[in-house]
């Protein structure tokens, strides 16, 4: 029985092992290769192995986007008033109250500006976490302000979005924010300002529907999940079977839904150059 006891040993060890090294290591969910946390974050949550892209908060996108990781923040106060008093499961003001707490902010998009590459910029992030990024009538009012700010700086739009679409906790009032934030957009059209519109895994729904592709270039991360209506409603609904990669970036970009995936390393060199192309060089 030795053995035996043995092979059952490893469970205590495996157990004291995971405690002390807890955190400092991450399975990729891909190539299922164990990284080094560290190394993970030095490369922006992308898997060196495999180059598969894990989902990296708003505040870390900023810092990846803007120069020396500065950037001015507007707007942080608004919050959701919970206009239908809106009960699920659970109270909506209850689920606010716990992403506000999870995630340090009101509401599920940061507006900010800053330079990048030295050329002043106004970017709206999503913020997945906080109820699954969904646009409720702050992120749409949020994103609005934005543009208008963009507009009356005149300086070139980002959004990055992140989101499984309207938020249903808000009806109807987070379905008007589509037809909100793409008049703005006309805005910028006006006056010949750039929108480039960045979607990150997953951007379904609603967003999808509305801004996300809007830009005047619609890119993509690599492996990004994107689309209206998830592929189990598709398929009920057209009664055929899917095909594979279906709803992934690459696959969008193959039949003409996205101008290009970038990966995450090259994706701030890649806005500098299309804004240049579309603004010309910095002054
Ligand atoms: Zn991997």
């Amino acid at each position: 029985m030795a053995w035996f006891e043995k092979e059952n040993g490893p469970e205590k060890t495996t157990s004291s092992r995971t405690v002390r090294t807890e955190g400092l290591w991450i399975k990729c969910d891909v190539c299922r290769s164990t990284i080094w946390k560290k190394d993970l974050e030095a490369n922006a949550m992308v898997c060196p192995k495999c180059n598969f892209h894990f989902k990296i908060d708003a505040r870390n996108r900023l810092a990846l986007l803007f120069d020396d990781q500065h950037w001015e923040e507007f707007d942080t106060d608004l919050r959701s008033t919970d206009a239908l008093g809106f009960v699920d499961l659970r109270p909506y003001r209850e689920r606010l109250e716990q992403a506000e707490s999870e995630t340090g902010l009101k509401d599920a998009v940061i507006c900010a500006e800053g330079k990048l590459k030295g050329r002043a910029v106004v970017a709206a992030v999503m913020e997945y976490r906080f109820i699954g990024g969904s646009m409720g009538a702050v992120v749409g009012e949020k994103i609005t302000r934005a543009i208008e700010r963009a507009h009356d700086k005149q300086q070139p739009f980002i959004v990055v979005s992140a989101s499984g679409g309207a938020r249903m906790m808000e009806g109807a009032v987070s379905l008007m924010q589509l037809a909100k934030i793409s008049s703005a957009l006309v805005k910028l059209v006006e006056e010949r300002l750039p929108y480039i519109s960045v979607l990150t895994d997953p951007t379904t729904g609603g967003v999808t529907a509305s801004y996300a592709m809007l830009g005047d270039l619609n890119i993509a991360e690599p492996g990004a999940l994107i689309g209206f209506a998830g592929p189990r409603v598709i398929e009920q609904t057209i009664r055929q079977k899917l095909p594979k990669g279906f709803q992934r970036s690459e696959f969008l970009l193959e039949h003409g839904m996205l101008d290009a995936v970038v990966s995450r390393s090259e994706l701030k060199e890649f806005l500098a150059q299309a804004f240049d192309f579309f603004c010309g060089p910095i002054e």
